[in-house]
């Protein structure tokens, strides 16, 4: 009963910095998560020119050392 609604969808991104949907996302960065795969963090045109090029810029560095002494 499903007709087929194949709809050509551009790649709609939501910008991380102004949450806007923007049919011409930028790859701004990348977000790496201990648990399952990361995720890539997109902006509008817009606010992509105020993002520097950084490959990770919201990761963030969470405090995981463990002491190697197991007494
Ligand atoms: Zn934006």
């Amino acid at each position: 009963m499903a007709t087929g609604d194949r709809t050509p969808r551009p790649p709609v991104r939501m910008c991380v910095r102004c949450q806007v949907t923007t049919e011409a996302p930028v790859a701004v960065g990348a977000v790496h998560q201990n648990s399952g795969p990361g995720f890539t963090v997109y902006a509008c045109q817009a606010c992509a020119a105020h993002y520097p090029p950084q490959p990770d810029v919201l990761t963030v560095l969470l405090p995981s050392r463990r002491a190697e002494g197991d007494e």
